[in-house]
């Protein structure tokens, strides 16, 4: 039941006082929503936690994740994250989308933790589980406080985005890495507008990200592109990679990582669903592709690898891949974590 009465940053919100169990396991408080984010529900918990052991068994370049939400407005059918909604008692698809939790204190708890003598100032990753810059962030400003936290206590980040709501911090991040070592990295890996309107419906559009990249670059800053996921016969043409990697090298990227979709859990039938739909004709090829589980087989692999490397060499983009986030667990009752293949 939503009561219209209550005010939120001058709109009018419902507010729901009920949870589901999942979320009274995270600290609900309230589930608001508003006509600004239609179709949206925001559920606002007080976490007790703020920093994210990654488990060790994960092989992740980094050890420790911070996210401010769960869900992600940005509803990318092909999100790894998705299972990590279940336990929540929440589904991998709709509900991910469109119910997000906000941790409206994490600013805070963070800075508490970062304080303890203990803390060893190893590398944080932003942008695991979800994306920092995903709607929600215009309203409920968690990015600055976090890395206020920890450019404070001198704790390196990484940072992982589609959103171009991270220009609004640009500044900041800037400071920041005159104090500890910053990474920034782009998600862009659709560079069809048409394609990526379908696969990848509430991110900016390829050419806003482009200029995100440049943006970074002119604060200052190196920047980063993770061209992944590659979608088997969608994005995986020489034609369709040498003209993505060419405009993120002429937006000024320092370095790409690419790699190939993998299939999780239960993104897999969500991802299938949804390929059965728009693009019937490909439903026997991924179940071939997949028919051995998550992962791309080692000759797709190959020859993803073959193909991709003189492109990225001949545009200027052969660094070492970069520490970048990928999908890790919050807590050790979730799903395992995905090793990708980096190039
Ligand atoms: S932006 Fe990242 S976290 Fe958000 S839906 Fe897309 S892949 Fe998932």
């Amino acid at each position: 039941m939503f009561d219209e009465g209550v005010r939120w940053d001058g709109q009018a919100v419902g507010v729901d006082d009920g949870a589901l169990p999942g979320l009274q396991r995270v600290g609900f408080v309230r589930s608001v929503r508003s006509p600004q984010f239609e179709g949206m529900t925001f559920h606002e918990v007080l976490c007790k936690s703020a920093l994210n052991k990654v488990p060790a068994a994960s092989a992740l370049p980094f050890r420790f994740t911070v996210n401010g939400y769960r869900g992600c407005s940005h509803a990318c059918r092909y999100c790894f994250a998705r299972p990590t909604h279940e336990y929540l008692d929440l589904d991998c698809g709709s509900d991910f989308d469109t119910q997000v939790v906000v941790k409206t204190n994490v600013a805070d708890v963070l800075r508490r933790e970062l304080r303890r003598p203990s803390w060893t100032r190893e590398t944080v990753a932003l942008g695991t589980n979800t994306d920092p810059y995903q709607r929600a962030e215009g309203r409920y400003a968690l990015m600055p406080g976090i890395i206020e936290a920890l450019a404070g206590s001198g704790t390196p980040f990484s940072i992982l985005t589609k959103g171009t709501l991270l220009r609004r911090d640009l500044g900041l991040i800037a400071d920041a890495s005159d104090r500890v070592p910053v990474s920034v990295a782009v998600s862009l890996a659709v560079g069809d507008d048409d394609l990526h309107r379908e696969v990848e419906p509430g991110t900016p559009s390829p050419q806003a990200r482009l200029g995100l990249i440049s943006a970074i670059r002119e604060a200052g800053l190196e920047c980063h592109v993770m061209v992944a996921p590659v979608l088997p016969h969608l994005t995986d043409s020489v034609e369709h990679l040498d003209t993505l990697l060419g405009r993120i090298a002429a937006a000024g990227a320092s370095g790409v990582t690419v790699f190939g979709l993998h299939l999780r859990g239960s993104t897999r039938g969500w991802f299938m669903d949804w390929l059965g739909r728009t693009h019937p004709g490909l439903v026997g090829d991924y179940q071939r592709l997949y028919r051995r589980g998550a992962y791309l087989p080692a000759d797709y692999r190959d020859m993803l690898r073959a193909r991709v490397a003189p492109l990225v060499a001949r545009h200027g983009l052969a660094r070492q891949a970069r520490m970048v986030p990928v999908a890790a667990p919050e807590t050790a009752a979730e799903p395992a974590v995905v090793q990708p293949t980096l190039f």
